[in-house]
């Protein structure tokens, strides 16, 4: 399973991404509005120059109070996030994300944001290509 095919069973590949100095109020209200956990942060919406996600927001809130809402996405984004490209592969997008403990990952191309993939897509997909394999697997069997 490759991330392009992750990509194209979200079907929706837009990519949800503010500017480095969106306030962290707007990124928070994006986040709940959207059902999402992080966004991609870009100057200019084509690179991944950072991302912050909700557990960003959560830490800044509960180490620094409600005055970190009005700072910009710029002072708490995580800079040059670990990206992946669509050819890799989805065990070793959930490999990186399990060792750098984190679940979201801009999809980049020749230094374009092309997509995001999440720890859910990812094993959301593995779940849907193991329940194939066992009913191919099955048929197999029972001669089908
Ligand atoms: P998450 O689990 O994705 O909500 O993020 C947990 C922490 O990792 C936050 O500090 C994020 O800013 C950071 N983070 C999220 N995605 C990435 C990534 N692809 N590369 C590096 N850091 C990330």
């Amino acid at each position: 399973m490759l991330v392009h095919q992750i990509l194209k069973s979200k079907g929706d590949d837009a990519v949800i991404s503010v500017t480095p100095a969106t306030k962290v109020a707007d990124a928070a209200r994006i986040l709940a509005e959207r059902r999402i956990g992080g966004l991609v942060v870009s100057e200019d919406g084509t690179t991944a120059d950072g991302i912050v996600s909700e557990r960003d927001i959560v830490r800044s809130l509960a180490v620094r109070g409600d005055g970190c809402l009005t700072e910009t996405v710029a002072q708490m984004m995580t800079r040059n996030p670990v990206c992946c490209t669509r050819q890799d592969t989805a065990d070793a997008v959930l490999a990186r994300m399990t060792e750098g403990r984190f679940r979201h990952m801009p999809v980049v191309e020749d230094g374009k944001l092309v997509g995001i993939v999440t720890i859910g897509d990812v094993v959301k997909a593995q779940l849907m290509e193991l329940a194939m394999e066992k009913d191919a697997l099955e048929g197999m069997i029972m001669g089908r």
